[in-house]
């Protein structure tokens, strides 16, 4: 069974979602207040192939982000893929996908964002800016503005909230 709540007035509502194709947008009307709205009945996530997994198809790690110790957590090396990577506090559905464990509460779910890129040369590039926070993001004890988009590198300080960070790129390593 499968838990919704109504969109306009919390009221929550259970329906077996096995006897829907995915996919398919099923029309309720809340026993509550009578809102009609729809959802989508989510597709199932691929199933894994049987095959090894094909190493030539993983996503490289073009760098990390040591995070260092504090009162709120220990320290942890978050990895860095191509693409936006979002820094942020984990919690349950975040949508950080460089989500950082700690109880900082002054560090927000999407705190700041990383874009990494691999450059013609073999060179990782790094660019950070601001989610936008409320606490801001700030490298080298600089806040950033909010349409700042600034390139990073190796040995760089990032802090958000109460946490300080290190960039690690995979420049120099082996
Ligand atoms: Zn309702």
């Amino acid at each position: 069974m499968k838990r919704i709540r109504c969109p306009k007035c919390d009221e929550s509502i259970l329906f077996d979602e096995t006897q829907y194709e995915p996919g398919r947008v099923l029309v309720f009307e809340c026993p509550e207040c009578h809102k009609q709205f729809k959802i989508r009945i989510p597709q199932p996530k691929p199933a894994a192939t049987t095959e090894d997994e094909d190493d030539t198809e993983q996503t490289p790690v073009l760098g990390k982000l040591v995070v260092l110790e504090n009162a709120f957590h220990f320290k942890q090396e978050i990895p860095l893929y191509p693409g936006e990577n979002v820094v942020g506090r984990l919690v349950k559905g975040s949508n950080a996908n460089a989500a950082i464990k700690t109880v900082d509460p002054s560090m927000d779910t999407t705190h700041c964002i990383i874009t990494a890129k691999l450059l013609p040369n073999g060179t990782p590039r790094f660019t950070l800016r601001d989610a936008p926070s409320n606490t801001g993001t700030f490298l080298q004890n600089e806040i950033l503005g909010d349409r700042d988009r600034v390139i990073i590198s190796d040995g760089d300080i990032i802090t958000i909230g109460a946490t300080t960070m290190i960039l690690r790129t995979n420049d120099d390593e082996d």
